[in-house]
């Protein structure tokens, strides 16, 4: 019945994950999944998470359904969050937020919504992009087209040809933008290139989609949500989709949010109602312990507090790890500009390695980096940063 079906290739980026993990050689260094890792190479289980499971746990509740928009108290926090506590989209009851499975889930039902409230418009995604960006939206019946985004041979953003191209895209296009730490370049928009953006956006009558899956990674949770809170200033409707895989470190959970801006709490009710609809048919009503404990979190002025702590803790080795591989490459390699690594933020930095490059980095010296030339940067650490450089140094000359 299904032989005519072609194999699924699997995702080259869990599958290259896969193969570090088969490689006998103990000298090794994983740079492939997006997964933030401590300096000791683990998955952090965060303090917060952990004392808001415990007080979980110290009182276990049954579990019915949640509604299908999610818990009340956590899509509240996700708002909160995104926006600022008292902004005035949330103030006017004008933002209709639902609990996700995870980003992605965000960005499936919010594909789902655009295609069915605009079913003739094509959205344009950044090139280069997170490729899962292609295969959501175009699942959800989308047509994808790219925007010029990064400049390879300067390592930084094509902001006037970016902006020359959204300034000429039809009414109601929808364009995907990422509010910080650029996946996969690292490279983002300045507050200054947000501000001259944005006018673009709202003049062209275009449908933002923006995609946070990284805040407090770049500058810290609350500069991380410029563009949002940006956009909300200037009375733009628009999609935020955000996750709390990475800064709750809570992969497994599937902790997302969906959030629509409205022009009135009426259009408001109507569109959470079509989110709703949208959810009740694909998978009903989202999982409850994840959204429990970040709700928990995010809820209480303590836990949050030291969540805040946890996360700059999260961004500060980042953004050292990224220093110190500056600092090395420049001394083993004058020749080699490697500023991009402290330019760019966030998870990502993207190297511009050459195909034979990677290739030998993964074959001589167990370094495994993505096709695209995409370093995870946390996969870095004090512990392998030396024999990363070396090897980095040993290929590039
Ligand atoms: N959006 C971007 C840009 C991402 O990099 C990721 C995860 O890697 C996601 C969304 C999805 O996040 P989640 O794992 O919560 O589905």
């Amino acid at each position: 019945m299904f032989e005519h079906l072609e194999k699924y290739a699997g995702d080259p980026i869990f599958r290259l994950g896969e193969a570090f993990h088969q490689d006998p050689r103990s000298q090794k260094v994983n740079l492939t999944v997006g997964l933030y890792y401590d300096n000791e190479g683990r998955i952090p289980l965060l303090k917060t998470v952990q004392e808001a499971e415990a007080r979980r746990n110290a009182n276990p509740q049954p579990r019915p359904y949640l509604p299908i928009e999610g818990l009340a108290s956590y899509r509240s926090a996700v708002q909160k969050l995104l926006f600022g506590a008292n902004h005035e989209v949330l103030r006017s009851g004008r933002v209709a937020t639902i609990q996700s499975v995870g980003g992605t889930g965000a960005l499936k039902v919010g594909g789902d919504f655009l295609h069915a409230a605009y079913p003739d418009s094509e959205m344009w995604i950044s090139d280069p992009a997170w490729d899962n960006h292609f295969a959501i939206f175009q699942g959800a019946g989308i047509k994808t087209h790219t925007y010029a985004y990064y400049d390879p041979e300067t390592k930084a953003l094509l902001f006037d040809q970016m902006l020359g191209q959204l300034s000429a895209l039809p009414k109601h296009s929808i364009v995907l933008l990422h509010p910080c730490c650029h996946n996969p370049t690292g490279v983002d928009l300045s507050p200054e290139q947000w501000r001259q953006l944005i006018p673009v956006l709202a003049a062209g009558e275009l449908i933002p989609f923006l995609d946070i899956a990284y805040q407090g990674f770049g500058a810290g949770l609350q500069e991380d949500a410029y563009a949002v809170r940006a956009m909300a200033d200037a009375g733009l409707s628009f999609l935020v989709a955000n996750s709390f895989s990475k800064n709750f470190s809570l992969y497994a959970e599937r902790c997302g949010g969906l959030s629509v801006v409205c022009s009135s709490p009426d259009e408001t009710e109507r569109v959470l109602g079509q989110l709703k609809a949208i959810v009740r048919r694909i998978y009903s009503n989202p999982p409850m312990h994840g959204g429990q404990v970040t709700a928990s979190v995010l809820n209480d002025p303590e836990l949050y507090a030291l969540w805040e702590d946890e996360v700059a803790q999260m961004r500060t080795r980042i953004a050292s790890v990224r220093q110190k591989a500056h600092e090395q490459l420049s001394a083993k390699l004058p020749a080699y500009d490697s500023r991009y690594f402290v330019t760019q933020r966030g998870m990502f930095s993207y190297t511009g390695l050459s195909t034979a490059q990677l290739q030998a980095l993964r074959e001589k010296h167990g370094v495994y980096i993505i096709d695209s030339g995409r370093i995870s940067v946390p996969g870095l650490n004090t512990h392998n940063m030396d024999y990363f450089t070396d090897a980095m140094a040993s290929v590039l000359r």
